[in-house]
């Protein structure tokens, strides 16, 4: 519950650094490790919620598992969907989410439909040749506001190198979106909630298939080693 001095929106900024505490709270929870949420609470208005409350923040965090649900994905235990998401918020939050690597989330019934789709629409317009730097520690919430821009780059960039052609089975893009560029999915080859770093060197665009293949199957480590085979600009992490 927003107090009155709280009254002004939340940026994309905040709504983006508390997605991005509540990813890495889920990774813990999903690999069964400790973490505590008022620290997070807390680490948050240390840095970029310095605006918030802690119940603000708590109840933004609630939000959170509400579009989670929605999209059918896993949520964290600890934190109840809040029933009554605005559907601006809750938009913001999915568009943020749309942005991440977060298939490891997903249901297993609910996988085969929802996916996240990245667009090589802005990949398309050629702005950059050079590989975009990208981030080495991008689950640092200090940095939010940059890593915003530059997690897009790394996208689109990478998109644009596939050239509409999965980079783990180099198969066409199953098929076009509605704006017709091909679909691919971008996966983090360390995952981020590893601490992998979100650089063109730990980036692939994989069809849905190999997507999940490197999430969920029997082969998964074997899958992904032999993605730094295939493509050239990956560096182990
Ligand atoms: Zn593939
Ligand atoms: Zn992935």
């Amino acid at each position: 519950m927003d107090t009155p001095k709280e009254k002004t929106g939340w940026s994309d900024q905040e709504l983006e650094a508390s997605v991005d505490a509540y990813l890495k709270m889920l990774s813990l929870e999903q690999s069964n490790q400790t973490f505590k949420k008022a620290d997070e609470n807390r680490l948050l208005r240390e840095g970029p919620l310095s605006k918030r409350s802690a119940s603000s923040v708590e109840y933004r965090m609630q939000n959170i598992s509400a579009v989670m649900e929605q999209m059918g994905l896993n949520h964290i235990v600890g934190y109840v969907s809040a029933k009554n998401v605005g559907t601006g918020i809750g938009n913001r939050i999915r568009k943020i989410l749309a942005e991440k690597d977060i298939e490891a989330f997903r249901k297993e019934t609910t996988r085969t439909s929802q996916h996240f789709t990245y667009r090589l629409l802005e990949a398309q317009t050629p702005q950059f040749d050079d590989a975009p730097e990208g981030i080495l520690n991008p689950n640092q919430t200090s940095s939010a506001t940059i890593r915003y821009s530059r997690a897009r780059r790394i996208t689109d960039w990478v998109l644009k190198q596939s050239q509409g052609f999965c980079e783990g089975c180099n198969q066409a893009a199953p098929f076009l979106c509605a704006d017709g560029l091909p679909y691919l999915e971008i996966h983090h080859v360390k995952h981020l909630a590893q601490k992998g770093s979100d650089r063109p060197s730990n980036a692939v665009a994989l069809c849905p298939n190999c997507h999940r293949r490197c999430h969920h199957s029997t082969d998964k480590d074997q899958f992904t080693l032999s993605l730094y085979g295939k493509v050239t600009r990956l560096i182990p992490e």
